[in-house]
């Protein structure tokens, strides 16, 4: 590999995104840069090193595995392949089997022609921002340890799944789940998590009917986001069959959402805060963690339960750092990842439509009457076109601005602090051209007239620049 090979398509000396490494097969995820990525990845943690990998169900998984694991051996690691798996069991493995690392082969929610990878430390966490400046550093330096002949390493293949099918079980009241029986449609999207999810429900005692089940990497059921659009067909079958529920996985199935028995999405803040309820409860309170862009209902929950929350920047890694630091009990953010830190340390798919199942089951009354019981408040979204190289500077105007109009926090972007319950808060995004302002209140008047403040705001800043 050189000259214009080099780099990939990749700008210098940043691979990584928010978790992970993602492009399109042939352009950024070739051959020669799983490889590479693999070597990287082996040089960092040393000849001798125990690497568990798994893959999602992409047409490109085994191509950019096989060129990951072989770039691993070559620098003295041995691997343990545990095949196609939702990323929490990739991430459960790695810690189960007492791995120094882990890879996950995904692109989570992309269109099939992506894919990507995911480094894992022996926790089963993603790796930290220092420890991926590392490996990106040996990637662009080409800085990497090759073993001789006899100190290779070796590949050997496992299946962890029944063990986390078990530990799974483990973490369900499945005598309440029995007792109810509750009719289940799952939609896992023809992803990682076809089998896994419909086998747990049917063995905890659902009555469990499937669409979109069978693994398929070219995504035919329907776009492998589970957003309200990609569900169309879901949220009518649960409605047509009368179901009790209705539960939808992403790719990976590191994300699950719900559809109550009426056919009607429920936003991933809010099955978030029927687990933190349930949880809460269960416990008489405990530490929850979730980003400063999550709705407030989490805070009047734990409130509730006599329970604290802390809130960190937008990203599941930052919160499964943060939980285990402060010994949280759950972890999520608004998308429907939820984090069950007993379990994996990171978002849990399969374990979060499970738990939806349960709390179903425990209430004993509707999904969409459970969902009713919790705190409601309003929220507004608007995104707002702000050229890349003037995020930068519009953010910090809109700091300053933002001061007299309320108490700021400025973890992630810069959020304005009406009261507790009232608030709006303004994000420039990672990937595309635009700046985010996000608002929430108790009516919809307020939360109406708190998104138009923040929205003026920024076009009032962008206007002066
Ligand atoms: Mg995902």
């Amino acid at each position: 590999m050189g000259g214009d090979h080099e780099g990939g398509g990749w700008p210098m000396g940043k691979l990584f995104g928010t978790f992970g490494v993602r492009g399109v097969v042939g352009k950024e995820i070739t051959p020669e840069f799983c490889l590479k990525m693999g070597m990287s990845f082996g040089s960092f943690l040393g000849c001798g090193k125990k690497v568990v990998i798994g893959s999602d169900t992409r047409v490109s998984g085994e191509m950019v595995k096989n060129a990951v694991v072989s770039g691993l051996m070559s620098t003295g690691v041995d691997v343990i392949d545990i095949g196609v798996a939702p990323t929490p069991v990739v991430q459960f493995a790695t810690r189960h089997l007492g791995a120094d690392g882990g890879v996950v082969v995904t692109a989570s929610h992309n269109p099939p022609e992506y894919n990507g990878i995911k480094l894992l430390e022996a926790s089963g966490m993603g790796l930290t921002r220092e420890n991926e400046e590392k490996v990106e550093n040996n990637y662009f330096e080409n800085r990497f340890s090759l073993v001789g002949w006899d100190r290779v390493g070796c590949l050997s293949q496992r299946s962890v799944l029944p063990t986390y099918v078990a530990r799974v079980k483990e973490h369900l009241d499945v005598e309440k789940i029995r007792e109810r029986q509750p009719f289940v449609v799952v939609d896992p999207g023809n992803g990682t998590g076809s089998h896994i999810l419909p086998q747990i429900l049917r063995e905890v005692g659902c009555r469990v009917m499937t669409i979109n089940a069978q693994p398929d990497g070219f995504f035919p059921g329907r776009p492998s986001e589970p957003t309200p659009q990609n569900l169309v067909n879901l949220c009518r079958i649960v409605s047509e069959v009368g179901a009790d529920l209705g539960v939808a996985l992403d790719g990976d199935a590191d994300r699950a959402v719900a559809i109550d028995e009426n056919g009607s999405y429920v936003q991933g803040d809010r099955t978030f805060g029927l687990i933190v309820d349930h949880l809460l409860g269960q416990l008489g309170g405990g530490v929850v963690v979730t980003t400063v862009a999550t709705s407030h209902i989490i805070d009047e929950i734990a409130l509730r339960h006599g329970g604290r929350v802390i809130k960190t920047a937008v990203g599941d890694l930052v919160v499964s750092r943060k939980l285990v630091e402060v010994g949280g009990v759950v972890g999520g953010e608004e998308n429907g990842g939820v984090i069950f830190p007993s379990l994996v340390l990171g978002r849990d798919g399969v374990l979060t439509a499970a738990k939806l199942v349960e709390i179903l089951s425990v209430r004993g009354k509707s999904f969409s009457r459970v969902v009713g019981e919790l705190p409601r408040t309003y929220q507004f979204k608007e995104k707002i076109f702000c050229p890349e190289e003037k995020k930068g500077e519009v953010m910090r105007f809109v700091s300053d601005k933002a001061n007299s109009f309320g108490e700021l926090v400025t973890i992630d972007g810069v959020k304005v602090l009406k009261g507790e319950w009232e608030w709006y808060i303004i994000r420039a995004s990672g990937t595309e051209p635009i700046i985010r302002c996000f608002s929430e209140a108790k009516s919809e008047k307020r939360a109406r007239e708190l998104l138009e403040e923040g929205v003026s705001l920024v076009k009032s800043v962008l206007e002066s620049l």
